[in-house]
């Protein structure tokens, strides 16, 4: 149970994002949701049991990052957990990468995580404890296809993950990765019509091949990382830490 604990999580509207807010909410925690959105946000919130807060900010940017941290602090106090959930995922050919492209994939799913726990950290080990939970991606134990800079990028989560992980290990606080194989969100919905598109297959075509990386032949349900999630939060985790929990049916072992 997470009654007491204070948990930030970011890209909490939509997604694996609203179902890991969903889950820490009925342990009890008393949530943080950090988007760009504040309408969708604020619907969540209002649906959640318990009273929670929002704030609005692009973790690409070190100031909005800066701001919204301090004011869930000074709302809701100490964050003792962090989920760096919050991430794009954009396609292209090697070739055709713009350095744009991999620069807003580095800067979102890579320097936003990097953001976000310099912002946490610091309270965290004043506290003598805490959670950092990166959703990663099976992208960021072996590599895909046409999307070269997300994978670098998530590669770099994991490589995050396991150097704080190691820094803080003597400090109560443990630092991993959950990495979901392909999940039933809008990143996948627009890979599906990415690859419609631009193949002509059906979308249950184009889905069927998704699903058919994972040896348990299926997409993974948000819920289910979700549950990763809760575990690594508990106290029950406390000896798990710089970890990659693949939730992919066995895609990555
Ligand atoms: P999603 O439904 O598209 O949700 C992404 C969330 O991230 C949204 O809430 C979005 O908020 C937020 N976000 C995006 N860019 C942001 C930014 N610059 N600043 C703040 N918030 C931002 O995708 P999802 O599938 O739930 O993805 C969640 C995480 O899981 C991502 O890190 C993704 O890489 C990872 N993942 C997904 C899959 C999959 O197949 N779905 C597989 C492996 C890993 P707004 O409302 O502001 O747009």
């Amino acid at each position: 149970m997470l009654h007491g604990k204070h948990a930030l999580v970011t890209g909490a509207a939509r997604g694996i994002g609203a179902a890991i807010a969903r889950t820490l909410a009925a342990e009890g925690a008393t949530l943080t949701l950090l988007g760009r959105n504040e309408a969708s946000l604020q619907a969540l919130a209002r649906e959640l049991p318990g009273q929670h807060g929002i704030v609005v900010a692009d973790i690409a940017d070190p100031g909005q990052v800066d701001a919204a941290f301090a004011r869930a602090r000074d709302e809701r106090g100490t964050v003792h957990i962090l989920v760096n959930n919050a991430g794009q995922a954009e396609s292209a050919p090697l070739v055709r990468t713009s350095l744009e492209l991999w620069q807003r994939m580095l800067a979102v799913n890579l320097t936003g995580t990097f953001l976000c726990s310099q912002a946490v950290l610091p309270h965290m080990l004043a506290a003598g404890g805490g959670r950092i939970v990166n959703i990663a991606s099976t992208a960021a134990q072996k590599g895909y296809a046409y999307v070269s800079a997300y994978v670098a990028a998530k590669h770099g989560v994991l490589g995050l993950t396991r150097s704080l992980a190691l820094e803080v290990a003597r400090k109560g606080i443990t630092v991993n990765a959950v990495c979901p194989g392909y999940t039933d969100t809008d990143i996948l919905r627009d890979s599906v019509a990415n690859v419609v598109a631009r193949t002509g297959r059906s979308e249950r075509e184009a889905l069927a091949e998704f699903a058919a990386g994972n040896p348990q032949a299926r997409i993974v349900q948000p819920q289910e990382v979700a549950d990763a999630v809760r575990w690594l939060c508990g106290d029950g985790a406390a000896s798990v830490t710089g970890q990659a929990i693949s939730v992919s049916g066995g895609e990555v072992m």
